[in-house]
């Protein structure tokens, strides 16, 4: 999960429309917040990822619900509300069902930044708090066969292509050139591009690549002989804020 900002309000969810499609929710309990511009606004402002497992909504199995933060049971007021409003995989949605978070608050990635309450430990988040630990728990973010495995596969290509840009960095001081030079920088930006805002499961990632000894001491190397520039900077920076 990463630290999310809101995009702007569909500019046809006004004060009149909001009134009339709550009041059709609560006389027909239709789903009045299937609207494609609301399902826009929402994927864009998640990169198109599931706003709670980060899983890629693009693809055809988890296509993406409309999830009320709180949730249309308990809330049936805030039913179109923009700020209750999230971008979720079918799992996510599914799984949050009719959670209180009243009750037992858990985790607004809109609201509240990720990395306060959870942490990644071998490819699964851990609570630092009681609503980290709520999150985790209301929306089964540790379930193995969809989330541990696809985290515990991306971190092992990343540990795999860290092996490689060491030996590409080794090359180099060996027999400098510009080829060997461009091999380690392409290599170790495209690793920093896989923990970017943007990607499938980006604070594991991130977590995983940011917290390699191995990649900092590339990074340290790299800098020692010139090798590090402003654009690498960026993506560093990048792949370190969303890192849990
Ligand atoms: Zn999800």
């Amino acid at each position: 999960m990463i630290k999310l900002q809101r995009s702007a309000k569909p500019g046809f969810l006004d004060h009149a429309k909001v009134i009339e499609l709550t009041d059709k929710f609560i006389q027909t309990q239709d789903s009045v917040w299937n609207h494609q511009e609301i399902k826009r606004n929402l994927l864009s402002s998640s990169y198109e990822k599931c706003a709670y497992c980060e899983c890629l909504l693009t693809e055809e199995s988890k296509y993406m619900e409309v999830e009320h933060f709180r949730d249309k049971k308990h809330n049936p007021l805030l039913v179109v509300i923009w700020n209750n409003l999230l971008p979720a995989c079918k799992r996510c949605n599914g799984k949050k069902g009719t959670h209180d978070v009243d009750v037992e608050p858990i985790v607004n990635p809109y609201d509240d930044d990720p990395s306060d309450h959870l942490y990644s430990k071998n490819y699964r988040l851990k609570p630092k708090t009681t609503e980290g630990s709520n999150t985790i728990d209301s929306l089964s973010l540790n379930d193995r066969e969809r989330l541990v495995m696809a985290r515990f596969d991306i971190g092992e290509k990343v540990q795999e292509l860290v092996g490689t840009a060491s030996e590409r960095l080794e090359s180099f001081i060996n027999q400098p050139s510009m080829i060997r030079r461009n091999k380690l920088v392409d290599i170790v930006e495209n690793l920093l591009k896989e923990s970017q805002r943007r990607s499938e499961y980006a604070a594991c990632t991130a977590s995983v690549l940011i917290g390699d000894n191995e990649f900092q001491n590339i990074i340290s190397e790299m800098k020692r002989l010139r090798l590090w520039d402003s654009s690498l900077d960026a993506l560093y920076n990048e792949a370190d804020s969303i890192k849990l």
